[in-house]
């Protein structure tokens, strides 16, 4: 039977709870323990992809194709897993299962509750993951703060499970804030204090404080929270900020963390070995000189937005040994005066997903001057259909080439409906979702990043290429380098006369690592990092008395 850890947050949001479990994961994985990882969402939608970017940040798209919330890209990429449907669980995914089980009839005769339905039912989707992961420890983290109103319930069905699988098979970690006082500088723990109260009034006594704070912790802080919270006083882990996120499991670590979970879950283990995350660290802290790459998007005042974009661009200027220079570029400064100054020390652009006509024309000016001055460019999904919007309108010579999503009567809809997009009345979980296969066509740069013929990719889009426009584009020097294997999409699309122009119907990011990025993110920075840029210098050796 799978071992339960369950992980709640305190005092704010944002505090890091989702590194943190993804960092119980590493840790748990490196003692060759076998873990899977579940986010709760207390929000009512039934997953977040119909939820704006500027609400939740980045949508991550499982294998299996669910919509869900970005801590699950921490999830894979730390704990190095590919999970599914059933790690993400919203209130509304509840909500729905069991009011359509009372319509059904399955009730029949009882009035339906919070508890024990819904949380019997959230109880069913943990121990759904547990036997589907066969994992021998399941980490599950509780989205929100203690004291929300709709984060009870979730709660509520966490303190059953004590009982249900018995003491010895689960642990409640809770994750707070020490805030830290400039007037008298010292770091609080009432807030921490008042959070565990909160647990305890729904009877939760945590077995494991992780302490976030920006400033080191004393000891007196850590006997103080022990004293006052009730936990042991090695459970008192303090986790102050990092430089990486990277370094969290070795901080972690060093605090006996890992450790103290084999003993108290009494958990059969080997000796840790973190050294791939002690290497990383080192690289990622050894100053490099940086690529700059210029991400020209429609939401980049939220970079959350843009989380395993980032992340994917990390892990490849980490095996180049480069660094990233980002410049963010809101892709309607684009469009007015044709002014690309931003543009001049970019060494590389990439056009990340997005939905919706704002901002688009300043993406096709972005895309315009890449393809003109030879700089490397990644398109992702939308940057895919922004690439070939762009080149039809050089081909064709109009600037009416367009995506149907942004101009649903234009003359030349280079972009259009997938056909089985076209009777879909809702919106909700209905776009072309998770991984499909493509075939690549040898020689080319994506053939040549992946070394393979036959990769599967995740999706989440409407649109595709329209064939119609195939042969045109092509004998003008697109070259599609990847399609779907019946051939009827355009899955990879690349420039003939260009050195590095690549993009892609699908989202390359969610399968990047550390230590192993995604072969397209490799190569892009590969053809970016050479190239010479307004304001930079070719590094010369240095010769002494020069
Ligand atoms: N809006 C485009 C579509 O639906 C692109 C989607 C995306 O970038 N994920 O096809």
């Amino acid at each position: 039977m799978s071992k339960y850890i369950f992980v709640t947050g305190g005092v704010v949001s944002s505090v890091g709870k989702g590194i943190t479990v993804a960092s119980i994961g590493t840790l748990l994985k490196s003692r060759q323990i076998a873990v899977s990882v579940q986010k709760l969402d207390p929000y009512l939608n039934v997953d977040p992809g119909t939820m704006s970017p500027y609400q939740h940040g980045e949508v991550f798209v499982t294998q299996d194709g669910a919509e869900t919330d970005l801590d699950l890209g921490n999830y894979e990429r730390f704990i190095d897993v590919n999970l599914t449907a059933e790690s993400s669980v919203t209130s509304g995914q509840i909500y729905s299962a069991v009011i359509a089980k009372e319509r059904r009839g399955d009730f029949l005769g009882g009035t339906i509750q919070v508890v024990p339905h819904v949380t019997t039912e959230m109880k069913e989707r943990f121990h759904l993951l547990a036997e589907k992961s066969k994992a021998e420890v399941v980490i599950i983290e509780v989205g929100g703060t203690v004291g929300d109103i709709e984060g009870q319930p979730f709660l509520e069905a966490i303190r059953q499970m004590r009982n249900d699988v018995g003491r010895d098979n689960i642990l409640f970690v809770h994750v707070t804030l020490l805030p830290y006082l400039n007037s008298t500088q010292e770091v609080k723990t009432k807030p921490t204090q008042h959070s565990v109260n909160e647990l305890r009034r729904i009877g939760i006594q945590p077995d494991i404080i992780v302490c976030r704070s920006d400033y080191p912790i004393a000891e007196g802080i850590r006997d103080k929270i022990s004293l006052f919270c009730d936990v042991e006083q090695k459970a008192v882990i303090p986790l102050p900020t990092v430089s990486t996120i990277y370094e969290v499991p070795l901080v972690l670590e060093e605090e006996g963390l890992g450790q103290l979970i084999v003993d108290k879950l009494k958990l059969k283990s080997q000796q840790p070995d973190l050294s791939r995350w002690q290497e990383l660290v080192d690289l990622i802290k050894t100053p490099r000189e940086p690529v700059n790459i210029a991400l020209v998007g429609k939401y980049v005042e939220l970079r959350d937005a843009y989380f395993s974009v980032r992340e994917a661009l990390q892990h490849a200027v980490l095996y180049h040994e480069r660094d990233i220079e980002l410049i963010w570029v809101p892709s309607e400064t684009l469009e007015n005066d044709g002014d690309y100054s931003v543009l001049r020390s970019a060494q590389g652009i990439i056009i990340p997903g997005g939905f919706g006509v704002r901002g688009i024309e300043g993406m096709v000016k972005a895309a315009t001057y890449a393809r003109e001055n030879n700089i490397p460019y990644l398109g992702l999904c939308l940057g895919m259909q922004v690439m070939v919007i762009e080149f039809a309108r050089h081909v064709l010579g109009s600037d009416k080439p367009n995506s149907t999503e942004f101009d649903a009567s234009t003359r030349y809809p280079v972009i259009d409906l997938l056909p089985e997009q076209k009777d879909k009345k809702t919106k909700g979980g209905t776009m072309r979702l998770g991984n499909y296969p493509c075939q690549l066509a040898p020689g080319s740069h994506a053939a040549q990043a992946y070394g393979q013929d036959l990769v599967y990719e995740r999706h989440r889009h409407r649109y595709e290429f329209n064939n119609q426009y195939r042969e045109q584009l092509e004998k003008a020097g697109m070259v599609y380098s990847g399609l779907s294997p019946d051939e009827r999409l355009v899955e990879v699309c690349e420039l003939a006369n260009h050195p590095w122009m690549v993009s892609c119907q699908f989202h390359p990011e969610f399968g990047s690592r550390p230590g192993r990025p995604h072969p397209l993110f490799r190569d892009f920075i590969g053809a970016a990092k050479d190239i010479l840029r307004e304001g930079a210098q070719p590094s010369l050796p240095l010769s002494p008395g020069l």
